[in-house]
Formats: C-alpha cells, sequence, structure tokens
C-alpha cells in the first residue's frame, strides 16, 4: 500500500471523525498519571508523550470490571452476562505497548479457549501507533524483539516528519480507520518517505545505545537465579506487585463476588504473581511463601513459559517495572549474568 501523510494541523479533523463511530483512547494526563484515556469532543491527543505512565492494556483489559450480574426475581435468579466493548481507535500508542497487546491477544485466545471480554473489545479496536520520535530513557524494545518503526498488532503506523505525519495502513481495519479521514490524507512524497526513514534510523541508533544483552531469555533467567546476586535481589522485594501492574504483558487477575440485598457482580481486577496470596490455598498452604519464589515464577513466566507457550517473550522493553520502589531492575539483573 502507498504511504500517505496527514498535516499535523489536520489530526483534529482526523480524530473528530474517528469519533463519529468509535470511542477514541489516547494519551492524557489524569491525576498526575499519563495514561490512555477517553478523548473528549474536541479534546486534543497529547502525543507528545514519551509514553504513558500507565500501559495500554487497560483500554482492552481494565484493571476492574464487571462480568456478570445477578439478580433474585420471584420468577428465580435473573442473570445477566456484562458487556461494555463498543469500537474503539486507540491513537498514539507506542511500538512497546502495541507489541504488548500482540502478547495479550495470544495470552488471552491459548489453546484455542478465548478470553470473550477482551476478545470483543480487541475484534472492535483499531490501533494506530506511533514511532517514538526519541528513546525513552531506558527503553530496550529491539532487545527483546520490538520493531520499533512498523509494530506488529498495529493497524496504522505514524512517523512523526515535522510537520506531518507518515501514514502506515497495515490492513484492512487501518484503511477503514484512514478512510474515514478524507481529504485530510494525501499521498506522501518522496521527501516525506526519505524523512520517515531517517527518522527510524535515528531512533534505531540512539535505541542500541541503551540496548541490553537479552538473547537466549530462558538460559539467562536460569543463570540468574543460580547467580549470587539472585538472593541480594529477592531479598529486598516488598512483593508489592507495581511491576506487574505497569507491565503491558501481565495479564493475572483474580475474581470475586460482590452479593447485597438479593443481587450481586462478579468482578475481576488485576492480580500479581507477587503478591503474598496470590498462591495461598484454603487450606492455608502457600506454595511461594516468599519473594524467592514469587520473583522467580515472574523471572520464569516472561523468560521461559511464555516463549514455549506463547512463542513471545513476557517483556517488551518498555522500562516500567524500574518504578520499583526498591530499584529491582530484572531486565538489567538478566542482561549482566554471564551465560556458559
Ligand atoms: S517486564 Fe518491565 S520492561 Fe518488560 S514489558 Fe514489563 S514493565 Fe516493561
Ligand atoms: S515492584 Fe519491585 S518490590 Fe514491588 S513486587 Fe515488583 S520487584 Fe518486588
Amino acid at each position: 500500500m502507498d504511504r500517505l501523510r496527514i498535516q499535523k494541523t489536520r489530526l483534529g479533523e482526523w480524530v473528530a471523525k474517528l469519533q463519529e463511530s468509535a470511542a477514541v483512547y489516547a494519551p492524557m494526563e489524569r491525576a498526575g498519571m499519563r495514561c490512555f484515556a477517553r478523548l473528549a469532543e474536541g479534546a486534543e491527543p497529547q502525543l507528545g508523550y514519551g509514553n504513558t505512565d500507565l500501559p495500554m492494556k487497560d483500554v482492552l483489559f481494565p484493571q476492574t470490571e464487571c462480568l456478570v450480574t445477578w439478580q433474585r426475581t420471584p420468577d428465580g435468579l435473573q442473570v445477566t452476562e456484562v458487556d461494555t466493548s463498543e469500537p474503539t481507535v486507540i491513537l498514539g500508542a507506542r511500538p512497546c505497548d502495541v507489541t504488548g497487546l500482540n502478547f495479550l491477544d495470544r495470552a488471552f485466545t491459548l489453546g484455542g479457549i478465548e478470553d470473550p471480554y477482551y476478545v470483543r473489545r480487541r475484534d472492535k479496536t483499531t490501533v494506530i501507533a506511533l514511532v517514538c520520535p526519541h528513546p525513552v530513557p531506558g527503553c530496550f524494545g529491539p532487545s527483546v524483539g520490538v520493531n520499533e518503526t512498523s509494530p506488529e498488532g498495529a493497524d496504522v503506523v505514524l512517523t512523526d516528519v515535522g510537520n506531518a505525519y507518515v501514514v502506515e495502513v497495515k490492513n484492512e481495519k487501518g484503511q477503514a480507520a484512514v478512510g474515514l479521514g478524507g481529504e485530510a490524507f494525501a499521498t506522501a512524497s518522496e521527501e516525506d518517505l526519505i524523512a520517515a526513514r531517517e527518522a527510524g534510523d535515528t531512533l534505531l541508533a540512539e535505541l542500541a545505545e541503551q540496548a541490553i544483552a537479552m538473547d537466549e531469555p530462558e538460559a539467562r533467567a536460569k543463570a540468574f537465579l543460580d547467580s549470587p546476586q539472585w538472593q541480594q535481589v529477592w531479598g529486598r522485594c516488598l512483593s508489592c506487585g507495581i511491576c506487574a501492574f505497569l507491565c503491558p504483558t501481565c495479564h493475572c487477575f483474580d475474581i470475586c463476588d460482590q452479593s447485597c440485598r438479593g443481587g450481586g457482580e462478579r468482578i475481576r481486577c488485576y492480580d500479581t504473581c507477587s503478591s503474598k496470596i496470590y498462591t495461598k490455598q484454603a487450606g492455608g498452604h502457600n506454595a511461594r511463601p516468599t519473594p524467592k519464589e514469587r520473583l522467580t515464577q515472574r523471572i520464569m513466566h516472561k523468560f521461559s513459559y511464555a516463549p514455549e507457550r506463547l512463542g513471545l517473550i513476557g517483556c517488551v522493553g518498555c522500562a516500567r517495572c524500574r518504578r520499583c520502589p526498591v530499584d529491582i531492575d530484572l531486565q538489567m539483573e538478566l542482561g549482566a549474568v554471564a551465560v556458559e
């Protein structure tokens, strides 16, 4: 497909057209946090952010959601499945988060068993990715296989070339979204294409300076778990779960029922294998009683079990987990370990 261009001054026109038929989510600031939020009519997406504090997964896999409600009636129990999916556009997703979505697509359909809540939303969502003009400090996407200039999982990819974006349409979903923009789009010129290529080359060169050794991830994970540094790491983990909640690929959840006056609802919310009670059983036994077992699970899941089961490493290099309150940086540890 030919590459297109859209002047930055006409982006709002396109967004308004998209909003006529879909909820548009884009980077916004909310309560001091940068996250993907639903754009109000006329609001401008804040695409200048390096990356959002919270990952984009929340749009398709909310932190908390109601799955089912029930109500006692004279005729018996009335159970209603909740479906809040709607046509959605995610605008300005960075390549790491888009790759995270690709991971979630596989995780939520593993073995042919679909998570209907995720899949319904995903099917109705168009992803418009934005290539980072410069790397976020600490980002190491290419080290874990992220395609930084045309990520898998995106339907449209925008590359900033100054006063315009060069637009790559990757599939029919993307074509439909771009089609709504009508005359806001034009065919990209030769200069546009050169500028987009140079922007990509510059980005990759800058990212190369932040690379981490992530070849042989499983061997690295095992070598680290056998290394003297390991005790130093698990020994200070607080089991707070921040690393999982900020991670674009982590997708564990808990489900609980809340009853009230003859009715109730079934809620699911994020959970994490770092939590002390994650594996606690009714009889009191806990298979992972200390941070040692819990962090072992986190490391092995990301770097061994996920590649084996999903064909993808469970890390997209966004560096958000570096906000760990006790400065645990698992990827740096794995990158530094000697692999035999
Ligand atoms: S493990 Fe850390 S760096 Fe990797 S994707 Fe998750 S939050 Fe980002
Ligand atoms: S953010 Fe740090 S302290 Fe908290 S669970 Fe993760 S590794 Fe442990």
